[in-house]
C-alpha cells in the first residue's frame, strides 16, 4: 500500500488523525461486534460515567516495519491481558482478549498508509481504551462502554540522539499501598499532571516516585518504570505492587537474562542506595530506555557514573537487543512478535 507523504523522522509524539478507527459498545451485558468507522469524534451523554468517575482505562503498543518489510506488534497479548486486569480493578467489562488482538490487527490494516518505513525510526502508535458511556450520578459503575483503539503516527523517541535526562525525587505520590498504581487507567495520570508540570518547570524530565507508605523505596516516573545497572553488571528493577507492569521492563529482564547472560533481579530498591548503582534507566514502549545521569532529591545530586553524555554500556547493549530483536535483526522469543498481513 502507498504510504501517506508524511515526514517520518520529523514527527513528534503528538496526535495526528488517522484514517480509521475500531469501535466496539457493550449493552445489556454483552459487547457488539464492533466496526471500523472514519468518525474520530465521540459523542456522550452529559453524564456519562468516564465524564463524572473517571471510569476509564488504557493501553499503548506500538506497529511499526521490520528489516524484511513486515508490519507488526510486539507482544500484544500483554496488552489485552494488562487491560483486562485495569477493566477488573474499575468494574468494567472485560473486553475479550483475542478480541482486542483483532480490534488491534483491523485497525493497524485499516491504516497500512500511516505505518513508518523501516530505518526511520518511526512507529505507529496504538491506543486500545475503554470507558463507562452511561450516565452515572450516584457512585457506582456505569451500565453501557464502550472500546476503541486509535492510532497516531509518532517520529522517533530520541532526535539527533539519545541524552540522559536530569529528574527529581518528587514529594507528590503517584499510588497508594492497594491503590490503582498496577493498573493503566486515566485517573493515574490525571493525577500526575500537577507533579510533572512543576517539575518542567523547576527543568527536570521526570518525577521520581517513592512508596507512599514509607518514602523510602523506589517506584516509578509517572509513565515508565526503573532498571538500575550495579557495578558487577546485575540488571535491577524495583519489585512493588504498586507499579504499572511495564511490557518493556519485563521483555528487558528477559532479554538481559536470556540473550546477554546478566544476572537480573526484581527486589526493593531503597532510594538510600540508589548512589551505588552505575547506570540507571527508565522503560516503556515509545523510547525503550531512556537514560537517567541524575536524580535530584531535594538538593542531594546522585550522579551515576554514566554520566550526562550517552547512554551507560550495559544499558546500550540492552535497549540495542531488544531493538534489534523488535526489529527482526536478531531472532525473537516465541510468541514476541505479531505479524499483521
Ligand atoms: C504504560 C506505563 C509504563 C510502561 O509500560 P510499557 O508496557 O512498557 O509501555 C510504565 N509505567 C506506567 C505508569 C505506565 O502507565
Amino acid at each position: 500500500m502507498e504510504k501517506k507523504n508524511i515526514d517520518w523522522e520529523n514527527l513528534d509524539f503528538g496526535y495526528r488523525q488517522t484514517d480509521k478507527r475500531f469501535v466496539a459498545n457493550y449493552k445489556d451485558g454483552a459487547w457488539d461486534e464492533g466496526t471500523l468507522t472514519e468518525d474520530a469524534n465521540i459523542v456522550l451523554n452529559e453524564c456519562a460515567g468516564v465524564l463524572q468517575y473517571a471510569q476509564t482505562v488504557f493501553e499503548g503498543l506500538k506497529a511499526y516495519t521490520t528489516v524484511d518489510g513486515k508490519v507488526v506488534i510486539f507482544r500484544p497479548d500483554l496488552n489485552a491481558s494488562r487491560m483486562a486486569d485495569s477493566a477488573r480493578r474499575l468494574e468494567m467489562p472485560v473486553y475479550p482478549e483475542d478480541k482486542f488482538i483483532e480490534a488491534v490487527e483491523k485497525t493497524v490494516k485499516a491504516n497500512f498508509a500511516y505505518v513508518p518505513p523501516y530505518g526511520t525510526g518511526a512507529t505507529l502508535y496504538i491506543r486500545p481504551y475503554m470507558f463507562g458511556s452511561s450516565p452515572v450520578i450516584g457512585v457506582k459503575p456505569a451500565q453501557e462502554y464502550q472500546f476503541r483503539v486509535l492510532t497516531t503516527p509518532v517520529g522517533p523517541y530520541f532526535k539527533g540522539g539519545v541524552k540522559p535526562l536530569t529528574i527529581r525525587v518528587t514529594d507528590f505520590d503517584r499510588a497508594a499501598p492497594h491503590g490503582t498504581g498496577h493498573i493503566k487507567a486515566g485517573l493515574n495520570y490525571a493525577m500526575s499532571l500537577h507533579a510533572i508540570v512543576t517539575a518542567h518547570e523547576e527543568g527536570y524530565a521526570e518525577n521520581m516516585y517513592l512508596d507512599a507508605a514509607t518514602r523510602t523505596k523506589v517506584e516509578e516516573t509517572g509513565g515508565a518504570n526503573f532498571l538500575f545497572v550495579t557495578k558487577d553488571n546485575k540488571i535491577v528493577t524495583p519489585k512493588s505492587d504498586s507499579i504499572l507492569p511495564s511490557i518493556t521492563r519485563r521483555s528487558l529482564m528477559y532479554v538481559a537474562e536470556h540473550y546477554l547472560g546478566l544476572e537480573v533481579e526484581q527486589r526493593e530498591v531503597y532510594l538510600d542506595e540508589v548512589p551505588n548503582f552505575v547506570e540507571c534507566g527508565l522503560c516503556g514502549t515509545a523510547a525503550v530506555i531512556s537514560p537517567i545521569g541524575k536524580i535530584v532529591d531535594h538538593g542531594r545530586e546522585i550522579c551515576f557514573a554514566s554520566g550526562m553524555d550517552e547512554m551507560g554500556p550495559v544499558l546500550s547493549k540492552l535497549r540495542e537487543t531488544l531493538v534489534d530483536i523488535q526489529e527482526g535483526r536478531i531472532e525473537a522469543p516465541e510468541g514476541w512478535i505479531h505479524v499483521i498481513e
